[in-house]
């Protein structure tokens, strides 16, 4: 049984994210999305309000599990027992900082192998901190989101 690991922030997960999230989910039998809890980044959601909008935007996709995990990738990788990592790519942007985790990941976890999925045309240019740029000085998200994550956005940036 081939499983993945799909790791990542997800502060707000975007539609950007779920294109990876189901195109990987057609590739393995089992799709792990780690909400990495402790991210080096200032973040609008705590880990419980990712993981749960993540989990909201992925209820048709059985063989998708969202966990989320703190420390290293490659050692929750292992725990779950997955064989791959899945990330995914923006032209220019990730490729540089994608490259040197693989390095590194394969130095200290051999066996666990890395697969890119390039990002799709239309998301190209999404990414999660951008979108909460533009939602703090009252842009439009909802192409960008699903609907239930552009009222938590909305509503958490109201709170403030
Ligand atoms: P991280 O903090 O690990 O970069 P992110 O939540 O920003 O976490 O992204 C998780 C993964 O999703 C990364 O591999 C990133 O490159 C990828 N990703 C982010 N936005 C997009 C997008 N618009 N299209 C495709 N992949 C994306």
């Amino acid at each position: 049984m081939t499983i993945a690991l799909y790791p990542g922030s997800f502060d707000p997960v975007t539609n950007g994210h779920l294109d990876v999230a189901r195109r990987a989910s057609k590739l393995f039998c089992k799709v792990y999305i780690g909400v990495y809890a402790t991210p080096n980044k200032q973040l609008l959601f705590s880990t419980e309000e990712r993981v749960e909008l993540l989990r909201k935007s992925l209820l048709e996709l059985p063989n998708i599990e969202v966990r989320c995990f703190t420390g290293l990738t490659a050692a929750f990788a292992k725990e779950i027992g997955a064989q791959t990592l899945v990330r995914g790519l923006r032209a220019g942007a990730d490729f540089e900082y994608e490259f040197d985790m693989a390095m590194m990941n394969k130095k200290l976890y051999p066996d666990l192998e890395m697969v890119c999925l390039m990002a799709s045309q239309e998301y190209q240019f999404l990414s999660s901190s951008l979108l909460k740029e533009a939602a703090r000085l009252g842009g439009d998200i909802t192409s960008f989101v699903p609907k239930h994550v552009a009222v938590a956005v909305k509503k958490k940036l109201g709170a403030r």
